[in-house]
C-alpha cells in the first residue's frame, strides 16, 4: 500500500519533505516534484522531477495522474487546477484552503470573519484607496502584494506621503492590500499539524528574528512568558479548527507591546521557522507533515533540546557560484540546499545549534555570535 507522493515545488522545503519520505518506504514508494528549475534541491535527494512552472496546468495534471497523494512546499500552485484534479488524486492541504491562504487579502478576511486577531487592513485597487487607507492607519503602513510574495519581497513600507506613488507603482498590475504597521515586541510562530483523521498537534512557540524582512534566526522555544506562549497556542488551535485540510501549517504571529497576539500570516506548508525540529524534537516538521497527510498518528512535538536555527543567506552584493560552506562544531548541524548559484539574500542553507549538553538559549546565542563571524559565502 506504499504510495507515490507528488510535491508542488522542489526547493529546500520539498527536499526536506523528500528526505523524510525516503525514511518511510512502507508508506511512500516514490517521490515526484514539480519545479521549474532543472536539478532542483529535491531532485538531488532522489525525487523524480517534472520540469515546469508551478501554475502549468498540464504539468499539474501529469503530476496528479502519476501521484496517489499531492502536497506542496509553496503556496503559488494553481488552486483552481488543483481543484480540477482532485478526482484523480488526494490533495493535502485542500485546494480550497490553498485558495484562501495564497491571497493575503482573502486570508486575512477569513481570519477576521472567524474572530482571529489580525492587523487592520484594506483592499487597495487604486491610488485613492491607498490614500484613504493611509489616512486611517497613519505612517508607517505596509503596502503588500496579495499573492506570490515570499521573504518580504511583496512588502513596501510607506513612511510618508511622499512615498505613496512609488509604493503604488512598485506593485502596478498586481492585486494589493494595505496593512497597519504593528510595532511588535517580538515575532513568533507556531508549527501546527492536523492529520486526515482530525487529530491536531502544535510544536511549542518559537521566536523569529527577521532582518530586511527575511527570517535570519529562530529561537526554540521562544523567550516569552507562559501566559504569552499559552495565548499563542490557543490562537493557533482556534485557527486550525477553522481551516480545512491536513498537513503542517506555519502560523506567523506578532507579540504586541501589551502581550497580545496578532496573526501575521499562515503558510499551508512546512515552514522555515520549523527547521529547528530536525534536531530539537523527537519528530521533525517534515516527518509530522507526512504523518498528517498519510493519516498516521501525529508524533510527539515537545522540544527536547533548546535550539537556535540560523539561515545561511547569499551575500547582498554577489551573484554566482560559491565555494562549499564548511562549518563544524559541537552540536552544530549544517544543512545546505544544493543551490549552485548564490543570489542576494537567497536561502542557501541553514544550521541548527543544539543545546544537547544542557546549554541555555543565552549560551547558545553567545556561541552563535562567534559562528556568524566565521560564516562566509565566498565566490569560487
Ligand atoms: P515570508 O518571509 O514569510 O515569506 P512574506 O514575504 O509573505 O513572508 P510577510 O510575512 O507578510 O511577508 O512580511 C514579512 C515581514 O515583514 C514580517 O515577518 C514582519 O517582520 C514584517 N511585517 C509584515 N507585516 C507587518 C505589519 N503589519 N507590521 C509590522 N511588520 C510587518
Ligand atoms: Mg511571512
Amino acid at each position: 500500500m506504499s504510495k507515490v507522493l507528488g510535491i508542488i515545488g522542489g526547493g529546500q522545503l520539498g527536499m526536506m519533505i523528500a528526505e523524510a519520505a525516503k525514511k518511510m518506504p512502507n508508506h511512500i514508494s516514490k517521490i515526484i516534484v514539480l519545479d521549474p528549475v532543472k536539478n532542483c534541491p529535491a531532485s538531488q535527494v532522489g525525487a523524480e522531477q517534472i520540469v515546469a512552472d508551478f501554475k502549468d496546468k498540464n504539468a499539474i495534471i501529469e503530476l496528479a495522474k502519476k501521484s496517489d497523494i499531492i502536497t506542496y512546499e509553496i503556496e503559488s500552485g494553481d488552486s483552481d487546477v488543483l481543484k480540477l484534479v482532485e478526482n484523480d488524486t488526494v490533495i493535502n492541504p485542500s485546494p480550497e484552503t490553498l485558495k484562501i491562504i495564497q491571497d493575503k487579502f482573502l486570508q486575512k478576511s477569513f481570519l477576521l470573519q472567524n474572530h482571529i486577531p489580525v492587523a487592520p487592513f484594506i483592499q487597495v485597487d487604486s491610488i485613492s484607496d491607498l490614500e484613504q487607507g493611509l489616512k486611517k492607519f497613519g505612517y508607517p503602513s505596509l503596502l503588500k502584494a496579495r499573492r506570490d510574495a515570499y521573504d518580504g519581497r511583496g512588502n513596501f513600507k510607506i513612511n510618508s506621503i511622499k512615498e505613496i506613488k512609488n509604493a503604488f507603482d512598485y506593485f502596478k498590475g498586481e492585486k494589493m492590500m494595505l496593512e497597519k504597521f504593528i510595532p511588535f515586541k517580538m515575532e513568533v510562530s507556531v508549527i501546527a499539524a492536523r492529520n486526515t483523521k482530525g487529530q491536531i498537534k502544535t510544536f511549542p512557540l518559537v521566536e523569529n528574528i527577521h532582518e530586511d524582512n527575511i527570517l535570519r534566526e529562530t529561537i526554540a522555544p521562544a523567550r516569552v512568558s507562559k501566559k504569552v506562549a499559552n495565548l499563542a497556542e490557543e490562537i493557533a488551535k482556534t485557527t486550525m479548527n477553522v481551516l480545512k485540510g491536513s498537513g503542517i501549517f506555519g502560523i506567523e504571529m506578532f507579540v504586541t507591546q501589551n502581550d497580545q497576539i496578532i496573526i501575521n500570516e499562515i503558510a499551508p506548508r512546512v515552514h522555515n521557522s520549523g527547521h529547528h525540529t530536525l534536531q530539537s524534537s523527537e519528530i521533525s516538521q517534515f516527518d509530522q507533515h507526512l504523518r498528517a497527510i498519510l493519516g498516521l498518528d501525529l508524533g510527539n512535538t515537545s522540544i527536547i533540546y533548546p535550539t537556535i536555527m540560523c539561515n545561511i543567506l547569499g551575500p547582498k552584493n554577489f551573484e554566482g557560484e560559491y565555494k562549499p560552506i564548511e562549518m563544524t562544531g559541537p552540536n552544530l548541524f549544517l544543512k545546505m540546499y544544493g543551490k549552485k548559484i548564490s543570489k542576494p539574500l537567497r536561502k542557501l542553507g541553514h544550521f541548527n545549534l543544539v543545546g544537547k549538553s544542557g546549554e541555555t538559549i543565552e549560551q547558545l546565542l553567545i556561541t552563535l555570535e562567534t559562528l556568524k563571524g566565521k560564516l562566509n559565502v565566498n565566490p569560487v
